[in-house]
């Protein structure tokens, strides 16, 4: 849960700039060749446990750091304009601890917990299956109860650490046809029986995002694992989904960024027709819209920030559908526009612009497509605007 004041300024932009050498030193020498060889970095991800980012929302008393949420997203900024896949994948496995941390019991957070703080194990939330994605009450993976348990068998699909989580908020349905009314949720060990891990796709990008699937087959599952009873999982799943949407869409802003800088700073330095190309009008305002509409993004997504950290989650479903529908929708011609002005230079791997343009594709699709965002506001207009 974010906290209120979170980490002192001072302190905060201490860490703020050890995360900066933590990246420069850590990743960012790592991601061309994590995407050539398809790599889950599973071991940088636990290193950063050492600046405690696998903690960064969880209060200090439970072994977090007490970040406000804005705070949590200039963290994963800047990891983001290095690789976003890695960003989302450390912030995936944070939200499995902190869900842990807020709603699990202390046997729960016992077993779990520090674990996930220190990198040892590594989280994922498991809501979509290979026949259910935006529709999320038509999950079909079942939990039946017996006697002293659970039994669960179903499969779930594209989930982000999948590659080696092995603490799995699973979401279950435990009636048949009740839709949202028969959604539970469990702490699945997948080092158990019954857990079996498939091979993580292989996809056009964003390997370090570890994505893949999981089947459940007679998993048993006792009550100390429920972490949502029926009835509760389907709101449970839901409850941080607005953050969610506004780290994807505070993401997508850190890319083009970063990839902006980049482009002018190529542009002022490569000459054609005896001038800085930046000095060519046609290229420049080319720029010049990226720069617009980045700013556009940005007060869109610190609005859903500030509506967020008031606290009221209600209040958040729209500034955070804004904020990620905008954000999502401008990112691709955004990075495509930065490209552009660095002429053919633009598609060597080491600027990173590919990298980027793969991971804004992937942000269409985590926490509620662009679609379902537009949907979101879709059914709001009459009630807004009136
Ligand atoms: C890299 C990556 C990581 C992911 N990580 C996780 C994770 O950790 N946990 C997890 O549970 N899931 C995860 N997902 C899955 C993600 O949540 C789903 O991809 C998303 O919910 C969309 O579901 P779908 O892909 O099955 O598309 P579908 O639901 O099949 O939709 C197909 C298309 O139809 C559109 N569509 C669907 N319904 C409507 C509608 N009502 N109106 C208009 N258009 C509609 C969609 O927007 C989409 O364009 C991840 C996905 C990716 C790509």
């Amino acid at each position: 849960m974010s906290h209120p004041n979170g980490l002192p300024e001072n302190k905060f932009t201490d860490l703020l700039m050890q995360v900066i050498e933590f990246r420069d030193q850590q990743i960012t020498p790592h991601v061309v060749e994590w995407e050539k060889t398809r790599t889950f970095p599973a071991n940088a991800i636990a290193a950063a446990s050492e600046l405690g980012l696998l903690g960064m929302e969880i209060s200090p008393e439970l072994g977090g750091l007490g970040m406000t949420f804005a705070q949590k997203l200039k963290v994963l900024d800047v990891l983001s304009e290095v690789s976003m896949p890695y960003a989302f994948s450390l912030v995936n496995s944070h939200n499995v601890a902190a869900r842990l941390a807020r709603h699990g019991t202390e046997d729960q957070k016992d077993r779990f917990l520090e674990d996930l703080l220190n990198g040892k194990k590594l989280g994922s939330s498991a809501l979509t299956e290979p026949g259910a994605g935006s529709d999320f009450s038509s999950i079909t993976t079942q939990a039946t109860p017996e006697k002293d348990n659970w039994r669960l068998n179903g499969e779930k699909a594209w989930i982000t650490n999948a590659a080696s989580s092995t603490v799995i908020v699973a979401y279950v349905q435990t009636e048949p046809g009740a839709r949202a009314r028969g959604i539970a949720s469990f702490l699945i060990d997948g080092t158990k029986a019954g857990f079996e891990r498939l091979a993580p796709y292989d996809l056009i990008g964003s390997h370090a995002i570890g994505t893949g699937g999981f089947r459940l087959n007679n998993y048993l599952a006792s009550n100390a694992d429920l972490l949502a009873p029926a009835g509760e999982g389907f709101s449970a799943a839901l409850a941080t989904i607005n953050e969610a949407r506004t780290y994807v869409a505070s993401m997508c802003c850190a890319m083009v960024e970063a990839s902006l800088r980049t482009a002018i700073d190529y542009a002022s330095e490569r000459e054609s027709f005896g001038r800085p190309t930046i000095e060519h009008q046609g290229l420049s305002w080319q720029l010049a819209r990226v720069a617009n509409q980045l700013e556009a993004a940005r007060a869109l997504t610190t609005n859903a920030i500030t509506v967020i950290q008031g606290g009221d989650n209600e209040a958040a479903i729209l500034p955070a559908a804004h904020a990620k529908k905008f954000a999502t929708e401008f990112v691709e011609p955004a990075l495509i526009a930065c490209t552009q002005a660095m002429g053919a230079n633009g598609l060597k791997e080491e600027f990173l612009l590919g990298h980027r343009l793969t991971a804004a594709r992937v942000t269409n699709y985590v926490d509620g497509s662009t679609e379902i965002m537009t949907d979101r506001i879709a059914k709001s207009l009459r009630s807004t605007y009136t």
